[in-house]
């Protein structure tokens, strides 16, 4: 395998700066990485633990083949625990079985903690954690992320090097997951994580019926009061797949808005798609964004509610 490093793509700024730091043995051992979702702060994290503890670099760097390496890639290395909430949570065990990993004798040896969404560290267990994060043992070395450094309890962040990071480019993007169509690109906004497939076949009927439900959400001016969305999203898997069609319906807009009939992939609904050529592109941009989290966040919220917010948000007139 190509080293972790080769594979992080963008943020050359922050990968020059922590490889000159490795090379300098400057490494600050406690870092907070902040930016947003789904740009590869994760990854460049454990990039960093390839070059901390490769067994036969290369100018330096991690060869991403050796099995200090290979053990890190697969998360299967004792030099490397990676922490991520349980639910809705960081909770203090699991901090509590990385100090005590942390008291074991390494011999030497550099070991990294990344802690992946930090901010979802309870009070409890951000506190266990302080006195190891002011003072690390040696050859230690706290990776956390966040989305949001604010999020962290300022107790943390003082005792942290902060790092931010910015949305990736469309060229980035492209990239990573090469091929896409450009409003892909454009919709993500600088998260590789918003990549998502939307090839998947739904039946026409129900695209058909999704399609009704996404006309009479644009144009009912009573839309919350009026309409019982659990007809509709009946469950989570039902909610997802509206939610999928209704993103493929803003894409086309998008397209028809840009005179691109040619790339309407609903071209068989051309007509009912033109009706709402009232709605403006910008907010046909950010209502497709809003798509896209909420179909990542499906799994976490009244269905309801979630219809209703995108309404107040973004059709309400
Ligand atoms: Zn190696």
């Amino acid at each position: 395998m190509a080293s972790l490093m080769s594979q992080v793509v963008g943020h050359e700024a922050q990968k020059f700066m922590l490889q000159s730091a490795i090379e300098n043995q400057s490494l600050p051992h406690a870092m907070v990485f902040s930016g947003p979702a789904g740009i590869g702060k994760t990854k460049l994290a454990m990039a960093i633990t390839q070059n901390l503890v490769c067994e036969s670099p290369v100018n330096k760097q991690a060869c991403g083949h050796c099995g200090a390496c290979v053990r890190v890639e697969k998360n299967q290395s004792e030099s490397l625990r990676l922490v991520a909430a349980q639910g809705a949570q960081i909770k203090i065990d699991q901090i509590r079985d990385i100090l005590s990993y942390l008291s074991l004798a390494s011999d030497g040896q550099k070991r990294v903690v990344i802690i992946d969404q930090a901010n979802m560290m309870n009070a409890q267990a951000s506190n266990s954690l302080l006195k190891t994060l002011e003072e690390p043992p040696p050859d230690v070395y706290f990776i956390l992320t966040t989305t949001d450094v604010r999020l962290l309890m300022p107790t943390i962040r003082s005792r942290s090097q902060i790092i931010s990071f910015k949305a990736l480019s469309q060229d980035n993007l492209q990239q990573i997951n090469p091929g896409l169509s450009s409003w892909m690109y454009k919709s993500a906004r600088g998260q590789a994580g918003k990549l998502l497939d939307f090839s998947g076949g739904e039946s026409l009927e129900r695209r058909n019926s999704d399609l009704s439900f996404y006309e009479h959400f644009w144009t009912n001016k009573s839309f919350v009061l009026e309409t019982e969305i659990k007809e509709f999203a009946k469950d989570r898997a039902t909610a997802a797949g509206i939610l999928k069609n209704w993103f493929t319906f803003t894409r086309d807009m998008i397209v028809l808005s840009q005179g691109a009939r040619d790339q309407v992939l609903n071209s068989d609904q051309i007509t009912t798609l033109i009706k709402l050529d009232f709605i403006p592109v910008e907010k046909l941009y950010d209502f497709s964004s809003a798509l896209l989290q909420a179909i990542q966040d499906i799994d976490k919220v009244d269905m309801t509610l979630l219809f209703e917010s995108l309404w107040v948000k973004h059709a309400r007139i």
